[in-house]
């Protein structure tokens, strides 16, 4: 199994734990990266730590905030000190994005994570995006730089 299709089965299993009033489930499954010395950087990165993150949405009231599976899972790899976001994979089903007003075939990160993501130093335009939809029997992914997801929406970093 590679290494995407790993974030993406990550993701889907992580969805499980979401909690939605409205059975909205999205997972997310994050690849990090934490230098293991002070000076590792990625060029040496046989001695760095690498962690899979994952989070699930909550959101268990209409009154609620949405707290999404990407934040959660992103949140969970800053507070343990990881410093590099390789990529990330989410997983559920489309619907209209609450920004664009676009639908994908696939489930893109919403506007709100879609900032969050672009502000934090972790992420870059070169940051891996799986995007994952549950299709038959199968999970249709499409893959986009973080920078090409944006700009599908209509926004840049
Ligand atoms: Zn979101």
């Amino acid at each position: 199994m590679d290494l995407r299709e790993h974030l993406v089965l990550r993701a889907a299993a992580a969805a499980a734990q979401a909690l939605s009033y409205r059975n909205f489930r999205v997972g997310c499954a994050v690849y990090a990266w934490k230098p293991w010395r002070e000076g590792d950087d990625l060029a040496n990165y046989l001695g760095a730590r690498w962690r899979v993150f994952t989070g699930a949405n909550l959101k268990p009231d209409p009154d609620t905030q949405k707290f999404c599976a990407e934040r959660s899972a992103i949140n969970a790899s800053r507070s343990a000190g990881y410093t590099k976001i390789i990529g990330f994979a989410v997983v559920g089903k489309p619907q209209p994005d609450d920004e664009s007003g676009l639908t994908h075939s696939t489930l893109h990160p919403c506007g709100v994570c879609r900032r969050t993501l672009g502000a934090l130093p972790e992420v870059s335009g070169e940051t891996r995006v799986l995007t994952g939809s549950p299709q038959d029997q199968d999970i249709l992914v499409h893959e986009f730089s973080f920078e090409e997801l944006l700009a599908l929406h209509g926004t840049r970093i």
